[in-house]
This record gives structure tokens, C-alpha cells and sequence, in this order.
């Protein structure tokens, strides 16, 4: 079964339980959660705001296609929180949850909803740190080590 990595976010509210709720969520809905990174806690990326980000890493394994796996994350999302992640102009904003699919196995892909390897991946610290944390391989598709 594919290994992929999520990155999961909240800047906004009770960060941690919102967090914690995700991956309870996640492992019921969406795939099995074989590992979780240590917590990182750091500033917003992209935008300004005085609330910081807890990001965690997570492994799962699972049976869901790329795109079926973002409709489930998408769905999570919705559940836990309905705020919109964007501005009306596209811009960043606080968010009580943010799940990213950082890596799908092997897989490299660009469609209009969906880029794996996540294409910010390597500029962002809190990314980066949770994934060396709990990576099984240290190889990552497409991306020049
Ligand atoms: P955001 O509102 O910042 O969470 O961005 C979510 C948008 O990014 C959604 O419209 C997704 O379709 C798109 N997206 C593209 N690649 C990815 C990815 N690897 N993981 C999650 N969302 C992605």
C-alpha cells in the first residue's frame, strides 16, 4: 500500500486540539497513521499575522488515489473547521487547519487541484523538519537532495 507523507497546520483557535482532531480523523477516514513528527511551532509563512503555526508531519498508508485522498483531506478540513483558507484577492489567511500532501510514494504529478511532491516543500522549515523527522527512506521523488 503507497506510504504518503501530510503536513498538517492550525495558526488559529485551540491549535493543538484541532491538530489532534485531524489525525484521529485522518486515521479513520483516510488512511492509517503510521507515524507523527514532534510539533514545530514558527511564524506564518506567505503572510502576516500575530498567531503562529503548530505543523506536525504524518505518515500514512493508504488505499486512496492522489486526488481521492485531497477530497477526503478536503472533507476533514470542512468538518473540523468551515472558515475559508484564502482572502477573497487569493492571499493567506489564519486557519484553524491546513492538511497538505507533502508526498505519495514515488509519484510526481501536476494537475490543476493537485502537485506532488507539494511544490513549497523545500523553502518551508516547518515542512521540512517534520518530514526528516519521521522519513523512512530520506529519498524523496523529483527533488535534487
Ligand atoms: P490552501 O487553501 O492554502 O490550503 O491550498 C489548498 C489548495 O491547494 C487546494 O485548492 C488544492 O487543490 C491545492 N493543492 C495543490 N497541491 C496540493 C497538495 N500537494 N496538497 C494539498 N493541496 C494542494
Amino acid at each position: 500500500m503507497p506510504l504518503a507523507h501530510l503536513n498538517i497546520g492550525s495558526n488559529q483557535g485551540d491549535r493543538l486540539g484541532y491538530i489532534n482532531r485531524a489525525i484521529s480523523l485522518i486515521d479513520l477516514m483516510a488512511g492509517r497513521v503510521v507515524a507523527k513528527s514532534d510539533f514545530v511551532e514558527s511564524e506564518p509563512w506567505g503572510f502576516d499575522s500575530v498567531n503562529r503555526f503548530y505543523n506536525v508531519g504524518v505518515n500514512i498508508t493508504t488505499d486512496l488515489e492522489p486526488e481521492k485522498l485531497l477530497d477526503k483531506l478536503q472533507q476533514i478540513e470542512r468538518e473540523i473547521a468551515s472558515e475559508p483558507h484564502r482572502n477573497p484577492d487569493g492571499s493567506y489567511r489564519d486557519r484553524p487547519i491546513d492538511i497538505d500532501i507533502i508526498l505519495y510514494g514515488d509519484v510526481i504529478m501536476s494537475t490543476e487541484r493537485l502537485t506532488i511532491p507539494h511544490p513549497h516543500m523545500c523553502e518551508r522549515d516547518f515542512v521540512i523538519r517534520p518530514l526528516l523527522q519521521i522519513s523512512t527512506t530520506g529519498q524523496f521523488p523529483g527533488l535534487n537532495q
